[in-house]
C-alpha cells in the first residue's frame, strides 16, 4: 500500500520532486473503527487546477485550505468501502468525494458524511463521477446556466474549452441554441472542440502569434455575450476587447495565473490591463465557487444523464494508470498536458 505526500510549499510551477510516492503505514484501525468513519479502498483519483493553490504557503486570497508539507495530498475520487461506521454506508458500497492519494484512505468526519453513494444502475464509467457527474461538471452546470444566464442565440466563448469543465460548457451551450467557440492549446485539442464537442468555431491560442484579440473579432465580429473563463490574464484582456456591451463573464478559473511566484519578473505582463472595458460596457463578471450551489446537484444530475444516455453529451477523459502516475499527471494540468479530464485510475471494483 502506497501514498503521495506534498514534500514542500510550491512556489511557481510545480515538479515531481514536490511530491513523493512512499509506502503507506498500516491502516489504522482504532481511527477506521471510529464512530462516523469510513475505510475506503481508492479506486479512481482526480487530478484538478485547485490543488496547485492547495501546494502554496497558506494564503489569504484563496478560499481552500493549503495542504500540511509531509501529509497525504488529497482530492476527489471514487473509491469502495471496506468498512463504515457512518449509517447508510456498508462495505461494497461504491462512493465520491473527498478522499487520500493512497491505495486504502480512513476518510473521518465531516468528509466521510460528505461522500456520495454511487448508484451504478446508471452503468456510467465509475470515473465519470470525478469528471461529467462530479465537481467539474457541476461547475460548468451552475457556471454556465447560472451565473452566465445564457439565452438562445447568444454568442459563448469557452477557454481552456477542451478540460473537464470547458468541454460540457460548450456542448451545454451548443444545447441551449447558442454560437459557441473555445480556445485550447493544441491542434488535437481544437479538433476536438469542433468534430466531438460540438462547437462551432475553436482556435489555438498558441497559434496566433499574440494576437488573441484579433482571432476572437475574426470569430465574433458582432462581439461576445457570454465568456466562460478558466485561464485570466493576456485571455481575459483580448475578450475585454470584444464584449459586447451588457456581456456576461463567469469567473470560474484563472489558470494561468495559478503557478506565478510573488513578485515575479514580468508577472504583471500577464494580467488583464483593460478592466476600464467593465465600465465602459457595462460588463457583469461574477466569480462563482461550484459548492456553494450544491443543492443544484440533484437536479444537474436529471438532466445530464438522459444526455450522455442519448449522446447528446459526451465527455472525454484522459486516464493514468497507478498512483506513481499520480504527480505527473496533475503537473501536467498547467502544461496543458491532459486531453480532457485528467483521471488517475488505481483499481476496479
Ligand atoms: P482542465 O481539464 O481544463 O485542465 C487545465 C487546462 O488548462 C490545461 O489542459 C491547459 O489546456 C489549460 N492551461 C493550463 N495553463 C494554461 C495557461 N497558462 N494559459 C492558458 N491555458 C492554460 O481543467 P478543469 O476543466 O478542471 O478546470 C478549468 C478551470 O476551471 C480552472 O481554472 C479551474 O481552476 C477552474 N475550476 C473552478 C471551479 C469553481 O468552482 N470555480 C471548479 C472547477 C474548476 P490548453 O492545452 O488548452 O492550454
Amino acid at each position: 500500500s502506497r501514498r503521495v505526500i506534498l514534500k514542500d510549499y510550491v512556489e511557481g510551477y510545480p515538479t515531481e520532486d514536490h511530491m513523493e510516492l512512499l509506502p503507506a503505514a498500516d491502516v489504522d484501525e482504532a481511527a477506521a473503527a471510529e464512530e462516523g468513519s469510513v475505510l475506503v479502498k481508492n479506486l479512481c483519483l482526480s487530478c484538478d487546477p485547485y490543488m496547485r493553490p492547495k501546494m502554496a504557503r497558506p494564503q489569504e486570497q484563496w478560499y481552500t485550505e493549503a495542504y500540511v508539507p509531509g501529509t497525504t495530498i488529497t482530492g476527489f475520487g471514487v473509491a469502495q468501502v471496506v468498512r463504515s461506521s457512518l449509517p447508510g454506508l456498508a462495505a461494497g458500497d461504491l462512493v465520491s468525494g473527498v478522499t487520500g492519494w493512497e491505495d486504502y484512505s480512513v476518510i473521518k468526519p465531516p468528509f466521510a458524511g460528505q461522500l456520495t453513494k454511487i448508484r451504478p444502475e446508471d452503468g456510467l464509467p465509475l470515473s465519470y463521477y470525478t469528471g461529467v457527474l462530479g465537481m467539474p461538471g457541476f461547475t460548468a452546470y451552475v457556471g454556465f446556466h447560472r451565473i452566465c444566464a445564457p439565452k438562445a442565440g447568444e454568442t459563448v466563448f469557452v477557454s481552456a474549452a477542451s478540460g473537464a469543465v470547458g468541454q460540457l460548457v460548450g456542448q451545454f451551450a451548443r444545447l441551449m441554441g447558442c454560437y459557441v467557440v473555445g480556445s485550447a492549446g493544441s491542434k488535437e485539442k481544437v479538433d476536438l472542440l469542433i468534430n466531438k464537442f460540438g462547437f462551432h468555431d475553436a482556435f489555438n491560442y498558441k497559434e496566433e502569434g499574440g494576437d488573441l484579440a484579433g482571432a476572437l473579432k475574426k470569430r465574433f465580429p458582432d462581439g461576445i455575450d457570454v465568456y466562460f473563463e478558466n485561464v485570466g490574464g493576456k485571455m481575459l484582456e483580448a475578450v475585454l476587447a470584444n464584449m459586447k456591451v451588457h456581456g456576461r463573464i463567469a469567473v470560474c478559473g484563472l489558470i494561468s495565473q495559478y503557478n506565478l511566484a510573488a513578485g515575479e519578473k514580468g508577472a504583471e505582463e500577464l494580467r488583464a490591463r483593460n478592466l476600464v472595458y467593465l465600465i465602459s460596457k457595462r460588463i457583469r463578471m461574477q466569480g462563482f465557487v461550484e459548492p456553494d450551489h450544491k443543492h443544484l446537484y440533484p437536479e444537474y444530475r436529471a438532466w445530464v444523464v438522459p444526455h450522455i444516455k442519448d449522446g447528446k453529451v459526451v465527455y472525454v477523459e484522459d486516464v493514468v494508470e497507478g498512483l506513481d502516475a499520480a504527480p505527473g499527471a496533475l503537473i501536467g494540468l498547467f502544461h496543458g498536458r491532459n486531453v480532457g479530464k485528467q483521471v488517475v485510475r488505481l483499481a476496479n471494483p
